[in-house]
């Protein structure tokens, strides 16, 4: 059973102690992504932070999109954005964008010129970084920084008028050059920007910087507590500078936790983005993707994601999750639900050459051995089946308990089977297998007669269905995420295996996004995007088993 809610935490603790003392009376928090790419399991864990906290609560949460860069947005990534809030399982109060309030931004910055908070600085990108000083010396004061007001106003006004070009102006809030926080030292709020906006066309041509933008925004919307990641930590005093200098009629707080990494994953839009435009994926959804979307077609549940978000709860210090911790949660999910089913993903072929020729039978098979309630399914058996290549050895060695000629084994469901034969083609590959059955070995008949030591799973050659597989590895070879630019050579040249067997009759049935087990082999999910009428084609989700235990 999913539980409901987060464990304790300490944003959760604020929230009870801000109720508590009627500081706030309803609880207003927000999901606040940039439109420049999809969502991926680090968003998924401040959606889930977001949303249950307020819904734990009765508050509200507004999804709201930090559109203030033209040149990365795209309505693709809206949509896309919309799309995995919602499959996640959770709905938005208000949805808005922070380019709705770009009118009400520039008459902050009106007033904070008006206040002589703020300056119109003629210094290029590179001046102004060379003069921001250091983590221990003081920067130096722009040459420009002494401007009147009424130049400062009417300078303004006409970045804003368009008279100048990209980088020529730009707008900063006039703080403290010697601040020992670096954020302090006269950041800028607006610059120059000749671009089309996705939602405001052409209307504006100076756009506001996050770190100014975001905390109107919050007290536009009366958030109450906003939540963003430790990198904002020391944004904080600018956050509440612009809330006090604005005068914000609500004063939003801001609370920072660590945000998710996950062992071999790379998790930043900016370089799933460069994955997909060098094609080493086959887009944002694909399945070795830590996308939302990419996790969804993989075969990853709602329930999986949101469960794993609460397991790991809200840290104030950076750590790195096991990605084995994901797979956990959804075989857990998957564990009672999902249908037990054969497939054979490399198919060796097998004659029972004592079983008559044309003879079909249909055998019981229980759908899933850990909950009764999901019934039994018939499945055929006939004289000719496949089996897994790795199933069989000509040369064992000791403790092999699979097939090899002279032994004999269990097929799930059906007979026991005996390896009399090897056929192998002219290069000496096995290719076939002929075997004798044992028809007082039946599974269900209560034979008792003699054991053996091994089950193989298998389908019939007549009626199955043929079926393309894909198993993932890790898309990032090493621990190199964080090394800067060079991850893309670290490329697992292994994270896709593509083979083709087959499935159980039944799975004819089978459409995108449906999941099953395939006995021995793991979780499946029917890829939503490439399955046929014909041909369906299976992502693992996950295999069965993990050393791993949370
Ligand atoms: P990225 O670096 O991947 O582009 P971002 O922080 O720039 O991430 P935004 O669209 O600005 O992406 O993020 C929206 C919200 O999601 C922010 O509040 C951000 O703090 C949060 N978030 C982003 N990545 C993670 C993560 N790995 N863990 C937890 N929260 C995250
Ligand atoms: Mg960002």
């Amino acid at each position: 059973m999913e539980a409901k809610t987060a464990s304790s935490h300490f944003i959760k603790n604020i929230v009870i102690e801000d109720l508590a003392a009627g500081k706030v009376k309803e609880i207003v928090t927000r999901f606040p992504p940039e439109p420049n790419g999809y969502l991926h399991i680090g968003h998924a864990k401040s959606i889930c932070l977001n949303f249950e906290l307020a819904d734990e609560f009765n508050g509200r949460t507004n999804l709201r999109f930090d559109d203030t860069n033209p040149v990365k947005e795209d309505t693709e990534y809206v949509e896309s954005i919309k799309q995995d809030v919602k499959w996640l399982g959770f709905d938005w109060d208000g949805l808005f964008f922070a380019s709705d309030y770009f009118g009400q931004m520039y008459e902050r910055a009106l007033l904070l010129i008006r206040k002589g908070l703020a300056y119109v600085d003629d210094q290029n990108g590179d001046q102004i970084r060379e003069t921001r000083g250091t983590l221990t010396a003081p920067g130096q004061d722009s040459p420009y920084r002494n401007r009147t007001i009424e130049d400062n106003l009417d300078l303004f006004q006409r970045m804003k008028a368009g008279e100048f070009a990209d980088g020529q102006k730009v707008l900063r809030a006039k703080i403290d050059m010697a601040s020992p926080n670096v954020n302090l030292r006269d950041p800028i709020i607006y610059r120059v920007v000749h671009a089309h906006h996705h939602n405001t066309g052409d209307e504006w041509c100076i756009y506001p910087m996050y770190a100014f933008a975001h905390p109107i925004e919050d007290a536009i919307e009366g958030v109450t507590h906003s939540i963003c990641t430790l990198e904002f930590e020391d944004q904080r005093p600018f956050y509440d500078w612009v809330v006090r200098e604005c005068e914000m009629p609500w004063v939003p707080h801001q609370y920072e936790f660590a945000r998710l990494n996950i062992t071999n994953t790379v998790m930043s839009k900016r370089k799933l983005k460069q994955l997909v435009d060098e094609k080493v994926v086959d887009g944002w959804d694909d399945p070795r993707m830590p996308t939302i979307s990419g996790l969804r077609r993989k075969g990853y549940t709602p329930e999986s994601i949101r469960a794993f978000c609460r397991e790991i709860g809200v840290a104030k210090s950076y750590g790195i999750v096991d990605e084995r911790m994901l797979e956990h949660f959804i075989r857990e999910d998957l564990k009672l639900k999902a249908l037990r089913t054969m497939a054979v993903l490399r198919p060796l072929k097998v004659v029972i050459t004592n079983y008559p020729e044309g003879q079909t039978e249909w055998l019981e098979a229980e759908n899933n051995s850990e909950n009764e309630e999901m019934g039994n399914r018939q499945i055929p058996f006939s004289r000719e089946i496949y089996i897994e290549q790795d199933d069989f050895m000509e040369n064992p060695p000791a403790k092999y308990f699979r097939l090899f000629p002279g032994n004999e084994v269990r097929l799930k469901h059906a007979y026991f089977i005996k390896c009399e034969e090897v056929i192998k083609d002219a290069d000496g590959n096995v290719i076939e297998l002929r075997c004798t059955y044992d028809v007082e070995t039946k599974s269900g008949s209560g034979f008792t007669g003699r054991k053996v030591k091994g089950t193989l799973h298998w389908v019939d050659a007549a009626h199955a269905i043929a079926a393309q597989f894909r198993q993932y590895e890790p898309l990032i070879s090493d621990e190199a995420e964080d090394d800067g630019q060079s991850f893309l050579d670290h490329i697992n040249p292994n994270s896709l295996e593509v083979l083709h067997g087959f499935v159980e009759p039944q799975m004819k049935e089978a459409a995108g996004g449906d999941k099953f087990q395939f006995f021995r082999h793991g979780y499946f999910n029917v890829d939503p995007k490439d399955t046929t009428s014909d041909r369906p084609v299976f992502n693992r989700i996950v295999s069965l088993k993990s050393s791993f235990t949370i």
